[in-house]
């Protein structure tokens, strides 16, 4: 597939080839990363990259879309089947442009937009004040509670009240709890708002039903595709049919131009994937590997934030250990262990070297990796946590994720072929 490149780029093929060593001589805890099937990579190699399709299916500007129309179709049929849903856009080059153009489908700039704060594991997104949507838009910002580490319905509804946000955004990058889709609804139906719902991270745990589906308690729901969902990068906003004029407007011409077909063409091959029996296994597994992980890294005296998971991520907070992220995620990466620093809710240290490490169980788990390994994985990450300034421990470690990883390859499909 890469001999092109390797004929006519011999320096990006090079550096190509190294990425995919280190992907698969690693373990990739990073809980927004995957991998996907050759299937999917491949469709997002094609020659679709070489078409523009502004517009939408049946209404294009651009002439020659005997093809592309259905690829379309095809992908917005299947992701509305997939998480049963009325309508769906899938020409978001990504998560963030979906909710910027969520938002500007239904309200005006200056409205007030209420989400969960980065530092407690709200995205950028949400309305913090780096990003755009803290800028163009009031934003209140709503927090976990730190005693419990959890989302506090109660204090979002006293906080909605307040404010009257026009969209209450439920969703989050580093929550490792389930969400009640639910009670966010009733609080954004008490104040007149908006529900939407970003479901970014756990769009494949919802796929596979393991966790409660956004989708009904919803005006509008935004997603990556290539998270737990295990598709390529990209974006996907589904809805209710009633919004569906509005969303496309905001995407195309509101947001962007050309969709990037030979995305949407892999996400519908991923969405296809996901639709086949086997994926709810997958998910389950996701989740029941976050659970051993958890349970083990307890018994080595680590704290995790809320005391556990739910879903795909654990928050570890180091404050007890007396240590930040940065050097441990540091020190586990030199182990071919590799994960994220992140804040922790309530902390002080800045956001370079905040005091909690995010891991997450989704690309392992593709992996076919099961319970043993994470008490495996568990033990490693205790040992360089406590041997930080030991290279030859962390280099013992690291051979040893390099043989497990050897012991698991990459699969080149997860279904069977048609
Ligand atoms: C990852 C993520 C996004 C955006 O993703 P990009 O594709 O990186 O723009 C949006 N919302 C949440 C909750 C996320 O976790």
């Amino acid at each position: 597939m890469l001999s092109a490149i390797e004929q006519m780029d011999s320096v990006v093929f090079d550096l190509i080839q190294q990425e995919q060593t280190r992907q698969a001589n690693s373990i990739r805890m990073i809980p927004s990363e995957n991998y996907v099937s050759k299937a999917v990579m491949q469709a997002t190699g094609s020659c679709l990259t070489n078409k523009y399709a502004e517009g939408y299916p049946g209404k294009r500007y651009y002439e020659g879309q005997q093809i592309t129309d259905q690829i379309e179709n095809l992908a917005r049929d299947r992701a509305k089947k997939l998480f049963s849903a009325e309508a769906a856009n899938v020409q978001p080059h990504s998560g963030s442009p979906a909710n910027l153009a969520t938002y500007l489908a239904l309200i005006e700039p200056g409205s007030t937009i209420m989400g969960l704060a980065l530092p407690h594991g709200g995205h950028l997104t949400h309305g913090w004040k780096v990003s755009y949507t803290g800028q163009f838009f009031n934003s209140v910002q709503y927090e976990l509670n730190p005693a419990t580490g959890r989302l506090d319905y109660d204090k979002i509804a006293d906080l909605a009240k307040q404010h009257k946000p026009k969209i209450l955004i439920s969703g989050s990058s580093a929550y490792p709890r389930a969400i009640d889709f639910s009670k966010f609804d009733e609080i954004a139906k008490s104040v007149g708002a908006y529900h939407v719902s970003d479901m970014a991270h756990i769009a494949g745990l919802v796929a596979g039903k393991v966790h409660m589906s956004p989708i009904p308690y919803a005006d509008v729901v935004t997603t990556t595709t290539h998270k737990t969902l295990r598709g390529p990068r990209g974006g996907m906003i589904l809805c209710k049919e009633e919004y569906i004029k509005a969303i496309n407007k905001s995407v195309f011409p509101g947001m962007q131009g050309g969709p990037h077909m030979h995305t949407i063409s892999a996400l519908a091959v991923a969405l296809g994937e996901a639709l086949s029996p086997n994926f709810a296994d997958y998910a389950a597994q996701i989740v029941a590997n976050a659970k051993r992980l958890a349970e083990k890294l307890m018994e080595y005296g680590f704290d995790l934030v809320s005391g556990g998971t739910d879903n795909h991520l654990i928050l570890m907070d180091l404050r007890n250990k007396g240590l930040t992220g940065k050097p441990l995620a540091k020190a586990l990466d030199r182990a071919h262990i590799v994960m994220n620093y992140n804040s922790v809710p309530g902390d002080t240290a800045g956001p370079f070297n905040p005091s909690g490490l995010r891991m997450g169980t989704p690309a392992i788990t593709t992996r076919g990796m099961k319970e043993e390994q994470m008490e495996l994985i568990a033990r490693w990450i205790n040992t360089v946590c406590d041997n930080l300034e030991n290279e030859d421990v962390i280099n013992k470690c690291g051979k040893e994720v390099q043989e497990l990883c050897a012991q698991f390859p990459l699969p080149d499909s997860f279904v069977q072929p048609q």
